[in-house]
């Protein structure tokens, strides 16, 4: 009979090969050392791969092995399959997108999340999970000067809540705006469908907001208007008045609008302070998206970025971006999670435990239902650095942002397109679209420096953020370099 076979005849015949405590030990000691040696060293790397697609099929094995590889051969091909493929985002040379962040407190906190490996979607799936991530939610909170409605330790409605991304805060805040609409327009329509209140809602946005609010509306099945800036590329209170009025008169229903603090394109910022009282007036969920620029609100000196915050219904940075929290951690809060909470509430039995109610439980305030333990992470960063050492973390990337905007200024070739505000620089040489568009095939061709462009009223520019905690002034005096080489054979036509 099948159940009379002894469990040990499986563990004879090694079904399968588990690594022991004393090898992870030893692997793990490897690990870490090439880690840093890695980032120690990163600067010697091409900070843009030159392999082609395809590159990586045939330097592993058609399938997977039957039997174990060993440990040096797998950490052989470190170097000889996966780093020939990778474009170094901490290089002080990588200025593409905006920074991502990376740090030797969040590495090891992750250590200890992979570790402890729960799926924290409830208060009892893993009590820590949760509760580290409300304190968590609160210490970052009080450390940008958020209003006391957006902190659990008020005790009001409000709350933090850790998502994966900046664009999962924007579904997330618009999918609880569509509940609340919804709520609100059937008390004073009792006879209209859900599906005839969501045909007339509509939101709205900058054109210069983030491709992924555009993509939130689509997921969340509403219209979302795109708004023009004035000319310094902020969204002002007037327009959004404007265009809330046109779609009142057109018996339509507003909704949800998305502030930017920090653009994707140029870093620029709405006029919060005048989107907030439209907002409020008018039923229309504020939400805020502060991705990058977010984590310098923990200096007071730039905290009138966020003039009238306390007029939005939810706020979101991401400390994954600037504030040497590894990837991922997004931090939202909201005035009111209940809009959330009870438009996403499926309890299923298997889910429910008898403390529901007196903890969150997270998994309502998010599109998945699994969760890792991210607070971890914020908890070792904060800890680790403190307060101070963050502060000037972000205060010298800002500082070696203006160092470049003052290269640029000593070359009367090129031309600064937009107030240097954060860690971003803006420029172009003052030339045509396509001048710029070669200078820059001509950069990252090199291979030393990576930049990214962006066009705005059909303006050709190159953005230079910087990116790595390890960029010293000199690093952005090579990538300067590098800049005006590039300049010169394109302008030379030596290209
Ligand atoms: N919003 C802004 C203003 C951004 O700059 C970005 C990315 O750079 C995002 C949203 C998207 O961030 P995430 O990758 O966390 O969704």
């Amino acid at each position: 009979m099948e159940d009379e076979i002894p469990y040990t005849k499986f563990d004879s015949i090694h079904v399968f090969t588990e690594m022991e405590a004393n090898q992870f030990r030893e692997f793990g000691k490897e690990m870490i050392d090439y880690v840093a040696n890695y980032l120690e060293n990163i600067r010697e790397r091409r900070v843009l791969p030159t392999v082609e697609p395809g590159y990586l099929r045939p330097l592993i094995p058609e399938t997977a092995p039957e039997k174990p590889d060993n440990w040096e051969d797998i950490m052989k091909d470190i170097e000889r399959v996966i780093m020939p493929g990778v474009t170094h985002w901490h290089s002080p040379r990588f200025h593409a997108y905006y920074p991502t962040a990376n740090s030797y407190p969040a590495i090891v906190a992750d250590i200890l999340s992979g570790a402890i490996a729960c799926i924290g979607f409830s208060w009892i799936a893993s009590p820590a999970c949760t509760e580290l991530e409300v304190v968590m939610m609160d210490w970052l909170g009080k450390m940008l000067g958020l209003p006391d409605e957006f902190l659990a330790c008020s005790g009001g409605k409000g709350g933090g809540v850790i998502q994966g991304t900046a664009s999962e805060a924007t579904l997330v805040a618009l999918l609880g705006a569509k509940a609340r609409a919804i709520d609100r327009i059937k008390k004073e329509h009792p006879d209209w469908s859900d599906a005839e209140i969501v045909g007339k809602l509509v939101g709205y946005t900058s054109s210069q907001s983030h491709s992924s609010v555009e993509r939130a509306g689509l997921l969340g099945g509403v219209k979302l208007r795109s708004l023009q800036p004035d000319g310094t590329n902020r969204l002002s209170g007037e327009v959004l008045e404007k265009a809330i009025q046109d779609d009142l008169d057109a018996g339509l229903i507003p909704f949800y609008a998305v502030s930017t603090l920090g653009t994707t394109s140029s870093c620029t910022f709405d006029k919060l302070d005048e989107m907030g009282p439209v907002c409020n007036n008018n039923n229309v969920w504020l939400h805020v998206d502060a991705a990058y620029a977010g984590s310098a609100f923990i200096c007071p000196e730039y905290r009138y970025l966020m003039k009238g915050i306390q007029r939005a219904d939810s706020f979101n940075f991401n400390p994954h971006k600037w504030m040497l929290v590894n990837f991922d951690c997004s931090a939202m809060w909201l005035k009111d999670p209940s809009w959330l909470v009870n438009a996403f509430n499926v309890d299923p039995l298997y889910l429910k435990h008898e403390q529901q109610g007196s903890a969150p439980d997270y998994r309502h305030w998010q599109i998945p239902l699994g969760r890792r333990f991210r607070s971890l992470k914020l908890w070792f960063v904060l800890r680790l650095y403190g307060i101070e050492n963050i502060q000037a973390h972000v205060r010298k990337q800002i500082s070696l942002a203006k160092h470049f905007e003052g290269l640029l200024g000593s070359d009367d070739r090129f031309e600064v397109t937009e107030e240097v505000i954060m860690g971003l620089v803006c420029f172009r040489l003052k030339a045509s679209n396509e001048i710029n568009e070669s200078l820059l095939k001509r950069i990252n061709g090199r291979g030393v420096v990576h930049l990214v462009p962006s066009k705005i009223r059909d303006v050709y520019f190159l953005r230079l953020a910087v990116c790595s905690r390890l960029t010293e002034k000199s690093d952005i005096e090579i990538s300067w370099k590098e800049i005006k080489e590039a300049a010169n054979d394109v302008l030379s036509k030596n290209v």
